[in-house]
């Protein structure tokens, strides 16, 4: 099968070298193109982008030139990591040039006629595709994912849709690494924790009603459940923990829930696609897990991790779960976006 070449746009921050990582080496994928900012533009990939990956920089990137995001010079398909101060404005106009973008940013997760995909939760949610030529003029397409934060705690709720979720309450614990690079100062996070992330917990309380939300004649019907997020950065390199209380609709017995969780699979799985996780979701029976240090790069990163399934004595139940932010959070969520798009023809 020949390989499709793809770009990436703000290639040289923390999710755009994640991007670089996941695509080296992808059976269906080519990274032929990579796109930043005038700061990084004519520079080598290996002198703009200050490398954080424990693993070399992928050889066949290296040295290649970092170009300006100007809309035509690169592939058709570009996955974007771009500054969401900029990616409105960036992607819009890759978008009306014709290119499929399919972005990381938040800056059109939650408009009417973008998709904001979780491929095992609502592949459906693609055709909102077909309306983006009619509605904003765009020759291409934009696609996007979710908050980093956002997908574990949407993937943990699909699994468990049949109980309908009615109530959530969640209490992240996030890792550094979600704030790009420099991101916080040390002198903020050794041995601290800080209760405040810049609009984190209504991008979770938002974002996982979309993801979750019927498919209907006007568009994505939001899910009715209600959730209250708390967000928190704490000192751990990579990882998001969250800690979840949930409330349903049709209370079940514990062992129900547990056979839920680890039985989620979607069409990532029954198609076989080439990053996703042959388990979705992975239950860790011992009491003091999932932990980021030990559990986060399960599945490739791609798989979330849960544990400490449990009565709630003020909703019904409550449990941990743990995901992997700049994979499955953001770099290998838009690349498993892709590949459902390959797969489907939509590219
Ligand atoms: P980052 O490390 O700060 O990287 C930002 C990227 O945007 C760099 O490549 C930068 O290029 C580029 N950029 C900035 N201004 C630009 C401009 N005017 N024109 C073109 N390119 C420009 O940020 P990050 O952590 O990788 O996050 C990237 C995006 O992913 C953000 O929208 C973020 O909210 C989202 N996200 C991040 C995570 C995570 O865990 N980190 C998870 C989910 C989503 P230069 O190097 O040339 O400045």
């Amino acid at each position: 099968m020949t390989r499709i070449d793809v770009g990436v746009l703000g290639a040289t921050g923390m999710v755009g070298q994640q991007f670089a990582l996941q695509l080296a080496g992808l059976p269906w994928f080519s990274l032929t193109w990579l796109a930043a900012s005038e700061r990084s533009e004519g520079r080598a990939y290996r002198e703009a982008a200050p490398w954080r990956l424990p693993v070399p920089i992928p050889a066949e990137i290296a040295d290649r030139q970092v170009e300006g995001c100007v809309p035509g010079r690169g592939p058709k398909v570009v996955f974007s990591a771009l500054d969401a101060g900029v990616a409105g404005d960036i992607e819009q106009a890759f978008a009306a040039a014709g290119h499929i973008v399919v972005s990381n940013a938040r800056n059109y997760r939650m408009d009417a006629v973008v998709p904001l995909l979780v491929p095992e939760v609502n592949p459906d949610h693609l055709a909102l595709t077909s309306r983006q030529c009619a509605s904003r003029g765009w020759k291409g397409a934009i696609v996007t994912n979710p908050n980093c934060s956002t997908v574990f705690l949407a993937m943990v709720l699909a699994a468990l849709r049949d109980f309908e979720p009615r109530a959530v309450v969640v209490s992240t614990m996030q890792a550094v690494s979600g704030a790009g690079y420099p991101g916080v100062a040390s002198l903020d996070i050794l041995g601290n924790v800080v209760p405040f992330i810049s609009n984190e917990e209504e991008k979770m309380e938002s974002e996982t009603k979309k993801i979750l939300g019927r498919m209907g004649a006007n568009g994505v019907e939001p899910h009715p459940v209600a959730i209250s997020a708390h967000t928190n950065r704490v000192a751990v390199i990579n990882g998001h923990t969250e800690a979840i209380s949930v409330g349903f609709g049709v209370k079940p017995p514990e062992q129900e829930i547990k056979s839920a969780l680890v039985t989620f699979a979607g069409r990532p799985q029954e198609m076989k696609l080439p990053t996703a996780p042959v388990k979705a979701i992975e239950y860790l029976e011992e009491q003091n897990r999932p932990q980021p240090r030990l559990d986060v790069d399960r599945g490739r990163g791609m798989t979330v991790t849960v544990g400490r399934l449990r009565a709630c004595r003020v909703l019904d139940y409550k449990l941990v779960a743990l995901g992997h932010n700049t994979v499955r959070g953001a770099a290998g969520a838009a690349v498993l976006n892709a590949e459902l798009m390959h797969a489907e023809g939509r590219l």
